[in-house]
């Protein structure tokens, strides 16, 4: 009998789950809220300049990692060389202890990461589709969806759930299933907290030289808590120009969350400049930003929990089930969720 699938969310997870499903005996389709896919590993493209607001790149500190991107194809592969540094919360930058892992992205974006996946297989993905409520149909052990426009999805005979763990406690409370288990795995989910990340985009038109492509703050006191340079990314910004990506304080960001971009833009661009010393990046020449409220999780979820109602065909993956906000990590741990789905049938 063939698998019905049924995935939320078409971030690196959602898309592991698939390609691992892509030789089972499984109809997979994915409904996914955004236009775009790969979630939070996000790529945007403005002023001729291409830029990841989101997940800067892909590190690959295992082997399984390097090997599943070079499958993917080397054309258009970027592989950051300039290292990651280090400021403290006086605004000290001293050399970082970097440890020579590759950081992957592509000139097209991080983004090709789902999208050369998805190539791969066989799974309809629905865009701008919302979903809202999930309904058990016990007699038929099936899941179907609704979406924010009344559509309806499925039915699957699995279904996983792969939005942010707020996001996925939000679809479970609006889950119709009669079964006891339900409140624990809501209860598990809720216990997973995110810090808040808002990422200002600031172009230049000059371009600095310097020996480090991203400095980090370590001791998590500083405003701003990552700086990076777009253009040592190989297609990503035109020659003589510069794109900073500053990812501000989860402190800062929460605070700052919904400030105008104009007056937030310019608090972040004069903090940036005073890291930088240099005046001039307090004035750049355009600026563009995105919030993630739920942008890494502080920690894990209660894996127990989750796993007893996989029986039912209720299955959960992301980056809030390994507990720490890496793409790689989401992505295997949806992969791992499909090989646990396609060895359910
Ligand atoms: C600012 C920032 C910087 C980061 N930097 C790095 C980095 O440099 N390196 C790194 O490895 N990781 C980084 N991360 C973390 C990394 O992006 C995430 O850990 C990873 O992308 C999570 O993947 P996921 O599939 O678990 O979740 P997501 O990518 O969030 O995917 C979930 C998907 O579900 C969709 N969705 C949610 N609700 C619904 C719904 N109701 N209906 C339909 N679809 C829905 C969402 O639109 C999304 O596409 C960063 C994250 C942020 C925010």
């Amino acid at each position: 009998m063939t698998l019905r699938v049924g995935i939320v969310g078409a971030g690196a997870a959602g898309i592991g789950a698939a390609d691992a499903l892509r030789d089972a005996d499984a109809d997979v389709t994915i409904v996914e809220k955004s236009r775009g896919v790969c979630g939070r590993a996000a790529t945007r493209r403005k002023n001729g300049c291409r830029y990841e607001h989101g997940a800067n790149y892909i590190k690959d500190p295992d082997e399984r990692t390097e090997a599943l991107i070079r499958d993917l194809g080397e054309d258009g592969l970027v592989d950051v060389e300039e290292p990651v540094w280090v400021f403290d919360a006086d605004g000290e930058v001293a050399e970082g202890d970097d440890d020579g892992a590759h950081k992957w992205t592509w000139t097209a974006g991080i983004t090709q990461l789902g999208k050369r996946l998805l190539a791969r297989t066989d799974a309809t993905v629905r865009r701008t589709t919302r979903v809202e409520s999930v309904t058990r149909d016990e007699s038929a052990a099936t899941w179907t969806l609704t979406d924010a426009d009344g559509g309806t999805h499925g039915p699957f005979d699995r279904l996983l759930l792969t939005p942010p763990a707020p996001q996925t406690a939000a679809l479970l409370r609006a889950t119709d299933w009669d079964d006891g288990r339900l409140d624990d795995v809501v209860a598990a989910v809720e216990d997973v907290s995110y810090r808040t990340i808002r990422t200002f985009v600031l172009h230049y038109p000059f371009r600095e030289s310097y020996p480090w492509y991203g400095l980090v703050n370590v001791d998590k006191a500083h405003e701003v808590g990552w700086l990076s340079r777009e253009e040592c990314k190989d297609g990503h910004v035109p020659d003589g120009e510069s794109l900073l990506i500053a990812q501000m304080s989860p402190e800062w960001s929460t605070a700052r969350y919904d400030d105008p971009l104009d007056e937030a833009g310019d608090d972040a661009a004069a903090l940036v400049a005073a890291l930088l010393d240099d005046d001039r990046y307090a004035d750049p020449d355009w600026v563009d930003d995105q919030g993630w409220r739920y942008a890494l999780p502080n920690g894990g979820v209660d894996a127990d929990a989750l796993a007893a109602v996989e029986d039912a065909g209720l299955f959960f993956a992301g980056d809030w089930l390994v507990g720490e906000g890496r793409v790689h990590r989401a992505l295997w741990n949806g992969h791992d969720a499909g090989e646990r789905i396609a060895g359910s049938e």
